[in-house]
């Protein structure tokens, strides 16, 4: 595995790798990198001839200062699992090179709503934050697939949004969430909770269950108010618990209203906020 710093060794590697017609998938990360991270990586691997994963925490998508400064950095241990995991390029530039003085502004991207419900509301300026950075590591790598999670809906659905906007050749792959056997969906900020409190936020995901299980039999102010109880019950403080419409993001009060639905959460546990989703219907 090659590890490059800077813009120009990774560019002048790939473009070798495009002049022998090799095809490159990239996989975008924060590090702190589990399974999940794992799943997108041999997703990417099974349909490119080369894979780009990135590291970079991105300070401009962080609404609260000590969520950025205790974001987990094992960049040791992310190499060694990169490597074990046939990787071909690790991009692990400094913030100096995804954001130059003078750079130019990222491309205006009209998201209607898709910003103003669930994240978006929850975390201001959270998304412009990832469009610029996502924007600016797709010019630097240039990939012909970008992979992305469906751990994080609201994120994949607007970056779709920017793909459709703007002049870049690339395809969006979204990948299944993967999930601790005992349902809890992997996460970086897992690694910050304490082991009783990974055991309560496995209610996150009984909560979806329940309302995957109880979709066609119960209204949807039912679903939200017990989900919302089981959370609590397990000591999670939930932030919001929403069902929406999947294309639009926009809240549904009624399961006629959408062919493709869905329900997403996020909830407090000692301190770190965790969010997971479940398609209810596509
Ligand atoms: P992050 O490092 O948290 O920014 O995540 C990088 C990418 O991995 C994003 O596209 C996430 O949606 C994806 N991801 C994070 N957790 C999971 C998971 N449990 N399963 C699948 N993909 C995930």
């Amino acid at each position: 595995m090659k590890i490059l710093k800077t813009n120009r060794g990774l560019q002048n590697n790939l473009s070798k790798e495009r002049n022998i017609k090799k095809s490159i998938g990239f996989v975008p990360t924060m590090g702190a990198l589990h399974e999940g991270h794992m799943s997108l990586i041999h997703e990417a691997q099974k349909e490119c001839d080369v894979v780009v994963v990135s590291i970079f925490v991105n300070p401009t998508q962080f609404n609260e200062k000590s969520d950025l400064e205790k974001y987990p950095r094992p960049i040791e241990r992310d190499t060694a699992m990169l490597k074990e995991h046939g990787v071909d390029y690790l991009f692990l530039p400094s913030t100096s090179q995804i954001y130059p003085k003078n750079l130019a502004p990222t491309p205006k991207i009209n998201l209607g709503q898709l910003a103003t419900t669930m994240e978006g509301e929850h975390r201001p300026g959270h998304f412009e934050g990832v469009i610029q950075v996502v924007y600016r590591l797709l010019m630097i790598v240039s990939p012909d697939q970008l992979y992305m999670g469906q751990k994080d809906f609201q994120q994949f659905t607007i970056i779709q949004a920017m793909l459709d906007q703007v002049d870049l050749k690339v395809e969006l792959k979204v990948c299944q969430i993967h999930r601790q056997e005992d349902g809890l969906a992997m996460s970086s900020r897992n690694a910050r909770l304490s082991a009783a409190a990974k055991k309560k936020a496995t209610a996150i995901y009984n909560s979806l269950i329940y309302i995957k299980n109880n979709f066609h039999k119960e209204p949807i102010e039912k679903l939200k108010s017990e989900a919302l109880e089981i959370q609590q019950k397990s000591g999670l403080t939930p932030e919001y618990i929403d069902i929406a419409d999947g294309h639009s993001l926009q809240s549904i009060d009624n399961k006629s209203a959408s062919n493709y639905i869905v329900v997403c959460t996020a909830s407090w546990l000692e301190g770190i906020r965790l969010i997971d989703n479940m398609i209810l219907r596509s």
